[in-house]
């Protein structure tokens, strides 16, 4: 049973009312970060005249029964979106966001001059990756703790808040202490242990969709950080595998629509790994904010082909001033037409 609380009602009433809720042995969900109020009661068997009573509550303005499995990520228990707020940046809003940087932090000049670089050509956002999920064991796997202290330096430089990846739960309380944004990576959509310590930081996640994850997998696993009491999650398609070997992934940008029309959350996409290939970042960069994204996640290197991980799907900043630009053309040409 999912619960909207009235706005307008002050919120140590909506505390009151959770307060007495699990005070009643109930499992209950509280969700307020990301726009209006919502409880969650998990509890199964409990009686319909108990909702009847709920509704009654001056504090309650609606009580749902949930239709979708992913109860508190569907779109009908906040019908007019979430909003994540990090720093002066806002995501789910009308403003696409510009999530940009390299690919993996490599050393301090590389990552203080991409970092003013990208906030240079527009970024809202730096990315940038300390712990690097790599297939090969003998790959470059990131400079650690090293890697954090240098994304804050680039933050107190730049002012650009940071979004950066956890990769093991034993890791999350360390890159807590340092990124604005934890970054769940495909390969760990469904380390349900990590997405359940992520929730509890309380701090806004990017939960990128697993490379083999359906749609309602993927909404399940951000269900894991909603019932886990975090509402500040951000989704990011980032392809899915297919049976063509000329792009790394297919990029499926109709899961921006669709996930739009079943969830709340907002979506990003990342068209570096979505694609693996420079050349067809720009096109897809538009095509997904075309197609209704909140914003975008791009890989971008001062000298793409020097980059030690991911330099062949990078783009230069003047490439990426070039993409901002356009992006806010496209997005002001479905303002009014790509809704849900
Ligand atoms: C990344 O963003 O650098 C990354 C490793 O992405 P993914 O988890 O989507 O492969
Ligand atoms: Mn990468």
């Amino acid at each position: 049973m999912i619960l909207r609380l009235r706005s307008n009602a002050e919120p140590h009433e909506h505390r009151a009312l959770v307060t007495t809720l699990r005070d009643y042995g109930l499992d209950v969900t509280y969700l307020v970060g990301g726009g209006a109020p919502v409880v969650g009661i998990h509890t199964p068997g409990l009686p319909r005249a108990f909702a009847d009573d709920l509704a009654r509550l001056p504090v309650v303005e609606t009580v749902l029964e949930p239709s979708r499995p992913y109860r508190l990520a569907a779109r009908e228990v906040r019908p007019e979106g979430t909003v994540v707020r990090v720093g002066s940046a806002c995501i789910g809003g009308r403003e696409p966001v510009i999530i940009a940087g390299p690919c993996t932090v490599e050393s301090r000049e590389q990552l203080l001059r991409i970092a003013e670089a990208v906030r240079e050509a527009g970024a809202t956002l730096l990315r940038g990756g300390a712990y690097k999920p790599r297939t090969s064991p003998y790959s470059f796997q990131g400079l650690g703790e090293r890697g954090l202290e240098l994304l804050a330096e680039a933050r107190e430089r730049t002012g650009l808040p940071i979004v950066t990846e956890v990769l093991d739960t034993e890791q999350v309380e360390l890159v807590a202490q340092y990124a604005d944004i934890l970054q769940i990576g495909s390969r760990n959509m469904m380390n349900f242990a990590l997405l359940r310590k992520v929730a509890a930081t309380g701090k806004p996640v990017l939960l990128k969709r697993g490379f083999a994850a359906t749609i309602e997998e993927w909404l399940l696993a951000a269900e894991y950080l909603l019932a886990g009491g975090n509402d500040q999650v951000v989704l990011c398609e980032r392809g899915v595998r297919g049976f063509e070997p000329a792009t790394r992934f297919m990029l499926d940008l109709n899961a921006v629509p669709l996930v739009r029309q079943l969830s709340h959350l907002p979506v990003v996409v990342d068209p570096s790994h979505g694609t693996g290939l420079r050349e067809l970042v720009p096109a897809m960069s538009l095509a997904a904010i075309a197609a209704g994204a909140h914003g975008l996640m791009l890989e971008v290197h001062i000298a793409p082909e020097t980059a030690l991980v991911d330099g062949r799907q990078s783009i230069d900043p003047a490439t990426l001033a070039e993409v901002v630009r356009r992006v806010r053309a496209v997005r002001a040409a479905v303002e009014a037409f790509v809704t849900v």
